[in-house]
């Protein structure tokens, strides 16, 4: 039997050891040190990096690389399994090797880099001896590729980089930044002379490039090649936020049921009023909609490559969104006015609901690609009535039973009764 929604115990184990090591040893480190295990000061890494080697020791780092671009193989629905437990905790990613946005920028050197820029930059980013960060978005446009202006002209042996991007996450802390040009992706170090990180916004750094130069080798990829490239680096990161999204409303619907359970209202716990039943009710099955896509997706991945998922990827995108503010709000609604304070997790995650609708592309763009891709799977129908009409259709069933009618006057009375029962019903 295919169709097999069960894990194997070893992999299994895997992830209770996983939920207990994140219970225990990330989850405190979160919240005495929050950051330690992005920080590149020696105490905080003597903190984060032993529980990286654990994560290593158990052969689960670097998960979501495939065994030919240097990580453990493990594929996309394991990936998403273990990610419905890391997208709880803060820093779990980052102990796991497995953090935007270098897992992106990772599979896209993996994939287009030559060994040379692979020694260069992948196996240094796999180990976070160094950060990246990946410049796309420009402040005049963000959801129209057609719109961007960084362009890369070549100067004998170099290219010399103008341009100005917005929006790149962590690109002020970075040690190499990604910037997609008009004719092609290239890998600019972030001390070059010529980037300039302006004031706003902080963590989405604005970022100026003053002509800066880098070598020829810096091009990643082919040449005018940075749409395939960045469609490879945002598909896979786009189903990795999607899996984080399942981690998140799980536990908002814990703490929406261990709530429901603990307080009372008018005589009973509130668990026994039916608008909490509903709210719950609608959250069990929302989620479950939402992780079924999310694995079923990662399946295909596995099962095909990334672009044959595509149209699935564009709908977990605008899914994972929709349910995180559907289900936080419910959630901090329950949970009253300690859910509107910064006290328990709920504000923050119903706060991220909207960012999630934009980051990695807008929810409407993938929606015009979910309903480009199915429709190409249909055609007109090609008279007056849709192909479903019932009397069209009837008329076809009748040809068929012709000789049967014209023999038995009993089956012929049955189906001119049953057409006029249907003809009394409009
Ligand atoms: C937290 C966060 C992190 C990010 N990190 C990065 C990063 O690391 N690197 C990077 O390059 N970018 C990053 N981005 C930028 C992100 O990719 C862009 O915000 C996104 O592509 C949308 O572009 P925009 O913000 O310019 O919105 P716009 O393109 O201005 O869109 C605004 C609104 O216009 C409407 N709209 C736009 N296009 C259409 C359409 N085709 N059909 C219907 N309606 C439409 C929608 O309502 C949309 O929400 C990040 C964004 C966020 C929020």
């Amino acid at each position: 039997m295919a169709w097999d929604f069960s894990t194997e115990p070893e992999f299994q184990a895997q992830l209770d050891w996983v939920e207990q090591f994140c219970r225990t040893e990330i989850e405190p480190l979160d919240l005495m040190f929050p950051g330690a295990a992005y920080s590149r000061d020696p105490k905080a890494r003597a903190l984060a990096d032993p529980l990286k080697q654990q994560v290593k020791d158990r052969g689960l780092w670097a998960l979501f690389l495939d065994r030919e671009l240097g990580g453990p193989g493990f594929g996309q629905l394991k990936l998403a399994l273990l990610n419905e437990i890391l997208g709880r905790y803060r820093s779990a990613p980052v102990v796991f090797g497995t953090a935007a946005p270098d897992t992106g920028n990772m599979e896209m050197l993996a994939a287009y880099g030559t060994e040379e820029q692979k020694r260069r930059w992948l196996y240094p980013l796999m180990n976070q001896e160094i950060f990246s960060a990946y410049s796309m978005t420009e402040p005049q446009g963000g959801s129209d590729p057609s719109l961007f202006q960084t362009h890369a002209a070549r100067a004998g042996d170099h290219w010399i980089i103008t341009g100005e991007k917005w929006f790149t996450s962590a690109g002020a802390r970075a040690d190499i930044i990604f910037v997609m040009c008009t004719n092609g992706m290239f890998v600019v170090p972030g001390d070059a002379p010529g980037v300039e990180i302006m004031e706003y916004p902080q963590l989405h750094n604005h970022i100026r490039y003053n002509d800066v130069r880098v070598p020829a080798d810096h091009l990643l990829g082919p040449e005018d090649g940075a749409r395939v490239l960045a469609q490879r680096r945002l598909g896979g990161g786009r189903i990795h936020h999607a899996m984080r999204t399942v981690a998140q409303v799980k536990l908002a619907f814990d703490m929406m049921c261990e709530r429901a359970l603990s307080r009372e209202s008018h005589g009973k716990t509130i668990a026994d009023h039916q608008m909490v039943q509903e709210a719950i009710a609608e959250s069990y099955a929302e989620i479950n909609m939402l992780r079924l896509l999310v694995l079923w997706t990662a399946w295909t991945i596995d099962n095909s490559t990334t672009r044959e998922a595509r149209t699935q990827i564009a709908a977990c995108k605008y899914t994972c969104a929709k349910v995180l503010r559907e289900v936080s709000y419910r959630a901090l609604h329950i949970m009253g006015s300690l859910g509107t304070t910064n006290l328990t997790p709920l504000q923050a995650m119903w706060a991220s609901a909207p960012t999630m609708a934009i980051l990695d592309g807008v929810d409407e763009v993938h929606k015009v690609t979910v309903a480009r891709n199915v429709l190409k799977g249909y055609q007109p129908h090609p008279g007056l009535w849709p192909s479903e009409y019932i009397p069209a259709k009837r008329e076809e069933a009748r040809k068929k039973y012709a000789d049967l009618l014209a023999a038995d006057p009993d089956l012929a009375a049955w189906a001119d009764h049953a057409a006029r029962a249907m003809a009394r019903g409009h």
